[in-house]
């Protein structure tokens, strides 16, 4: 019996481990794949204090490296249901169930998908939803970037040190981005824009996409867009398909805590991007993190 599951090793679940480590409770982390989460498909971090800059696999490396000296135990494992058994809890993965009296959910969200036709025909052949993963692969070429929030914008000018032009594609005529990131971008001469516009299908060779075919909601005029890749940032989703049945998250499917990180059940929290709020960035992850790893601690003392 493990004092605490914290499930998901991105910037959330690794602070939520390091305070329920550092409070002498015996801790699993358990993750699908790298820690790190989306850190590790971010280009430059620069709004995280105490770095003026530093690329987003660097601070996730930073941010994981503490936990060995705490003593947390950590798995590979794709959680797949959370059962209460009132005063303990049962995590199952895909090959092993894991019991503990408090469990801490950071599974945080993933990119969502356009849903048009030639996307997923051409994933990974000009179809990319990661910047820093596949941005070097286009070289002189030309890119679009499709979306208008802070990973668009903020990925479409990390893309312009390799691509010869980037052409930002976006369905109204005013960013959603960061003031701050929308001026760098309206001043970087690798970058234009298509307004008004969206994605109708990708289309290609067998071997690669050539381009997209773009409409304009305005005036309806549809139009082909050459392109030699095309990145897609139309926002997220939560991944809570684990926890559908346990009466924790929205209509949305994003879990709802109070301020405490709590949630509908007793000794379950959550933490970071998966939790129903509005500011998803690194910093709201660990402030989160390092709450529910204090309440932990705190449930646990109150049923001894
Ligand atoms: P995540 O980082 O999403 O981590 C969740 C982890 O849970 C993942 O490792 C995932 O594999 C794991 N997981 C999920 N489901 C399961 C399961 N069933 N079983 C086991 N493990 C599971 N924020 C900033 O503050 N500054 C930035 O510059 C910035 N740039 C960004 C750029 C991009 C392109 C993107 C996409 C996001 C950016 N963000 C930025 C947002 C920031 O990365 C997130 O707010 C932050 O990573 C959220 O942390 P998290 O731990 O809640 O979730
Ligand atoms: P987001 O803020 O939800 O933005 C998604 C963008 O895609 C919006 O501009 C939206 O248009 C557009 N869009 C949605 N569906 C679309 C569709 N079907 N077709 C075309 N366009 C579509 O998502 P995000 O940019 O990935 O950001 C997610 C979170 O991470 C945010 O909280 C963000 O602040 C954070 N983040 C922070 C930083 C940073 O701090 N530097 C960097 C990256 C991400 P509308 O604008 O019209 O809705």
């Amino acid at each position: 019996m493990l004092d605490v599951i914290v499930i998901g090793a991105g910037p959330a679940g690794m602070t939520a481990a390091l305070y329920a480590s550092r409070s002498n409770l015996s801790v699993l982390l358990l993750e699908r794949g790298a820690p790190g989460g989306q850190l590790n498909n971010t280009a430059e971090v620069e709004n995280y204090p105490g770095f003026d800059r530093i690329m987003g696999p660097d601070l996730a490396e930073k941010m994981y490296a503490p936990l060995e000296k705490f003593g947390t135990q950590h798995a590979y494992g794709i959680v797949q249901s959370l059962k209460d058994q009132g005063d303990y809890k049962e995590v199952s993965t895909d090959s092993e169930t894991f019991k503990a009296k408090t469990v801490i959910i950071a599974t945080g969200c993933e990119h969502r998908q356009l849903g048009v036709k030639g996307e997923h025909e051409f994933a990974g052949r000009g179809v990319s939803y990661c910047a820093v993963c596949d941005g070097a692969f286009f070289r002189n070429r030309k890119l679009l970037v499709i979306g208008g929030g802070d990973s668009a914008v903020e990925e479409a000018i990390f893309l312009t040190q390799f691509a010869e032009e980037v052409v930002i594609v976006h369905r109204r005529d005013e960013l959603r981005a960061q003031k701050v990131i929308q001026d760098r971008a309206f001043a970087n001469p690798k970058i234009s824009f298509i307004w008004d516009s969206v994605v109708e299908e990708i289309v290609g060779d067998n071997m690669m996409m050539t381009g997209a075919i773009i409409r304009n909601v305005k005036t309806e005029a549809v139009h082909e867009e050459k392109a030699g890749g095309i990145f897609i940032y139309v926002g997220l989703d939560p991944l809570t398909e684990a926890f559908k049945g346990n009466g924790i998250t929205n209509e949305d499917g994003w879990v709802v805590t109070d301020d405490e990180m709590r949630t509908a059940i007793p000794g379950v929290y959550a933490v970071g991007d998966v939790r129903d709020k509005t500011l998803r960035q690194i910093t709201t992850a660990v402030g989160d993190g390092s709450i529910a790893g204090q309440q932990a601690f705190a449930y646990i003392e109150e049923q001894k």
